[in-house]
């Protein structure tokens, strides 16, 4: 079983796992539910993460991955409404203070 991708959002890992098991690729996915109360895990634990589980199509799945990121590039940084820190556009909350990106 080989880690080809992992992200916060696990909204997007589950949509590379969808492409991934559409082009007939076997994959894994470990953290689905990493946010649910998981807080006394190790961060990194919680990542949700994306497996593919034959080596042979390890390849392929990081084509595909990248082809499909590449379509969607992050977008600029926002600051923050709550506490005006800069923050990447891969985040939906702030970092610093955990204010939503939507609460301006
Ligand atoms: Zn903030």
């Amino acid at each position: 079983m080989i880690k080809v991708f992992e992200d916060f959002d696990y909204m997007r890992v589950g949509q590379l796992q969808s492409i991934l098991e559409a082009q007939g690729i076997k994959t894994f996915l470990k953290n689905q539910f990493g946010f649910g109360g998981t807080g006394e895990l190790p961060f990194v634990e919680t990542v949700p993460q994306l497996f593919v589980l034959n080596e042979d199509d390890v390849d392929r799945a990081r084509s595909l991955i990248e082809a499909e990121t590449a379509d969607n590039p992050p977008g600029p940084v926002w600051t923050c409404p709550a506490c005006n820190e800069e923050n990447d556009a891969a985040f939906s909350h702030c970092w610093k203070c955990s204010a939503s990106k939507d609460s301006a």
